[in-house]
């Protein structure tokens, strides 16, 4: 008998599930729609004309595989930071930032995990309600507890701003407060940037530490500085954040976990002493983190000459959401007869729309009409081409009726 004889099954993840299910479908309409992964025009996986020209720069540099300090790649963590916050921004200037390559934006938001369960014992983590899910998961196993804020309005298909601010605003003196810089997922639903002054208005009331995750900067709008303004917003305040960061979107690079979190501090004495306990935090998990992706950021955001390339391409890529995004609204409201206001669709952002599908209603378009999609009534329109946005109108008309 194995001494694992009392380990059970555990339930397959719900995101990456979904594509293990899409998989073992052999309809020839089927349609993938829950991971958030970029697709071209023709469903297939994309990977940047600027990756693979930072890739052969490293190949014709001859660059060793050494390991790479605690803290990841030094070019690495200065661009990354500059990228975030802009390079002219006192916060740079004055070394006021403890950046930490990390394992993409999960690793990242891991690490900060870890320091606020050790140094800031029994404070909370809030989240919106919903979240990308791993954020429970990711909370759970740092022992760090949570609960959540309003902020999806079910009636309305967008924020329930009122109980946002309420909830913020009721939490412990001192709480730690989740927020997607820009692109929400699941629901594709940001603040205004009248609504973001209000929440740090309220964050600063109440001293909350503001705890970004931006997964999607550059990606949202197509314009890098302005999906980093809610990050802005906040450090230009003066105040005192976590920012974890992920490249698997914007530069496409999903396998090769690159990412880093930030931690900005009021002075560059206190970052220095953060820096170095993110390291000592990150030592026993994984000791040090990978060089490729490091190299790939580095060279393609410190050269001038493949910044602005990468700059035409993540349009590109932004550019093909919205236009499917368009595409599906379009054939939404010429099909459904209800008079349903499928407004809601335009006005999210990202490579996500929230449906405002139920569970039942999402099980219906798996099983009828073989578009595989989380759940919660999530799609990634990054997954959808714009030939099967009829085909995908047709399902959810006939999913919500
Ligand atoms: N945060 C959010 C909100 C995300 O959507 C994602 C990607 N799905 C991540 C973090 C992290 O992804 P990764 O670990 O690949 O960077």
């Amino acid at each position: 008998v194995s001494r694992f004889e009392n380990i059970t099954m555990a339930p397959p993840d719900p995101i990456l599930g979904v594509s293990e299910a899409f998989r073992a479908d052999t309809h020839e309409m089927k349609l993938n729609l829950g991971v958030g992964a970029y697709r071209t025009e023709d469903l297939q996986p994309y990977v940047l004309n600027v990756v693979k020209k930072a890739e052969n720069l490293m190949l014709e540099r001859g660059e060793n595989k050494e390991y790479l300090p605690i803290e990841g790649l030094a070019a690495f963590n200065k661009v990354t930071a500059e990228l975030l916050f802009g390079a002219e921004n006192s916060v740079i200037l004055q070394h006021r930032v403890a950046t930490v390559q990390g394992l993409s934006g999960t690793g990242s938001l891991r690490l900060a995990a870890a320091l606020i369960e050790r140094y800031f014992p029994g404070a909370k983590v809030i989240i919106s309600s919903p979240t990308w899910g791993n954020h429970k998961n990711i909370f759970n196993d740092a022992r760090v507890p949570w609960s959540e804020y309003r902020y999806y309005d079910p009636n309305t298909v967008g924020l329930d701003f009122d109980g946002m601010i309420a909830d913020v605003k009721a939490a412990p003196e001192g709480s730690f407060v989740l927020l997607h810089g820009c692109a929400h997922n699941p629901t594709g639903i940001d603040p205004t940037p009248e609504q973001w002054k209000i929440i740090a208005d309220v964050i600063q009331e109440k001293k909350h530490i503001p705890f970004f995750d931006v997964a999607y900067q550059g990606f949202a709008s197509g314009s890098l500085d302005e999906d980093a303004s809610s990050v802005r917003l906040f450090a230009d305040r003066g105040m005192e954040i976590l920012v974890a960061q992920s490249y698997s979107k914007n530069l496409g690079l999903y396998a090769e976990r690159i990412g880093a979190i930030n931690v900005v501090c009021s002075t560059a004495d206190t970052a220095a002493r953060v820096k170095s306990q993110l390291k000592r935090l990150a030592r026993p998990m994984y000791s040090n983190p990978p060089v490729h992706g490091a190299r790939i950021v580095s060279n393609v955001v410190g050269n001038p000459e493949l910044f602005r390339e990468w700059k035409e391409e993540m349009e590109l890529m932004a550019g093909r959401i919205k236009s499917v995004r368009q595409k599906l609204y379009d054939s939404l409201c010429a099909k459904d007869k209800s008079g349903k206001d499928w407004s809601f669709i335009l006005q999210q952002i990202g490579m996500f729309s929230f449906t405002g599908l139920n569970k039942a209603q999402s099980e219906n378009m798996t099983n009828k009409w073989h578009v595989y999609m989380t759940k919660d009534g999530r799609i990634s329109l990054a997954g959808l081409s714009s030939a099967k946005c009829e085909y995908l109108a047709d399902a959810i008309v006939d999913s919500y009726h």
